[in-house]
């Protein structure tokens, strides 16, 4: 069998399972088995890939049974780089990336402001920040030890400086503590909500589910944040596609300040900055 017989049999099983993105994924996953750049896949269609093809249907055996390419690639791009992701971390997204420019919208390029990630899972926000603001002193924390493990493993594969520490939410942070942004992408899904196979039975669900409502995150944090940022501080937070009237509400009513709300680049409402 030649390397492009095998590509459109994949493809082919890969739109069976219902794979949107059947044709990249095939090829992706070819990289993976071969180990090759995607360019040398598209290059060499001619090439045998029998004393491979144990390999090949291995992988493909995975993503027709939904486990996230991601996953099965051991990495993911965020924000111009890649990091090193399993299951113990959710999967970074796009619309985080427009999280991040938001942040890095409210940060000078010479100040040495202090910045807090809460719930840092494979720790793309603080790694993103610090080396996109090098003079920031960026600080992580998780529930998860198996998140701050790979999270540590991309912070120094990225050479990013972070101070990460084990915590739920802000509960073992030191209480004088303070930072001039608290930044959180929480898990704020409903746990009943209805999701593609990829996400729900392979994705960490600590990551996911925010509880019944989704936002039950967001309350803690409107009464455990204030008392960690400094004067002027920020809090800016990613969101569910249908909670901004509610958080507004909630922080609204509990003292802090809407600064603005913005969409993400599908248009969907996903970010609230806000002070207190
Ligand atoms: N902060 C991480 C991210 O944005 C993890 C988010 C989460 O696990 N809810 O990808």
């Amino acid at each position: 069998m030649t390397l492009l017989q095998w590509l459109k049999h994949a493809a082919s099983r890969l739109e069976s399972a219902g794979v949107d993105s059947f044709k990249l994924d095939a090829q992706l996953l070819a990289g993976k088995a071969l180990q090759k750049e995607r360019s040398w896949i598209l290059a060499h269609g001619d090439e045998s890939v029998d004393s491979e093809v144990e390999q090949l249907e291995s992988l493909l055996y995975r993503r027709i049974k939904r486990e996230p390419l991601a996953y099965i690639l051991g990495y993911r791009e965020f924000y111009g780089r890649s990091y090193t992701v399993s299951p113990a971390v959710l999967i970074p997204r796009q619309e985080t990336e427009d999280l991040i420019e938001t942040i890095l919208s409210y940060i000078p390029n010479d100040e040495p402001l202090k910045i807090l990630d809460i719930g840092t899972g494979s720790g793309c926000i603080p790694i993103t920040l610090k080396l996109e603001r090098p003079q920031t002193e960026v600080f992580a924390v998780d529930i998860s030890s198996e998140a701050l493990e790979l999270a540590r493993v991309n912070a120094k594969n990225l050479h990013a400086e972070i101070q990460f520490q084990q915590s739920d939410l802000l509960n073992s942070l030191d209480q004088n503590s303070k930072f001039n942004f608290i930044v959180s992408n929480p898990p704020y899904i409903r746990n009943d909500f209805s999701m593609a196979p990829d996400i729900k039975l392979y994705e960490p669900h600590l990551a996911l589910f925010g509880g019944e409502k989704g936002w039950e995150i967001y309350e803690r944090l409107v009464h455990d944040a204030p008392k960690f940022l400094l004067p002027n501080g920020y809090l800016i937070l990613e969101h569910g596609y249908d909670q901004k009237d509610i958080l507004i509400g909630l922080f609204t009513a509990n003292g802090w300040r809407l600064v603005t709300a913005k969409k993400d680049i599908s248009g969907i409402d996903r970010i609230l900055v806000f002070n207190h």
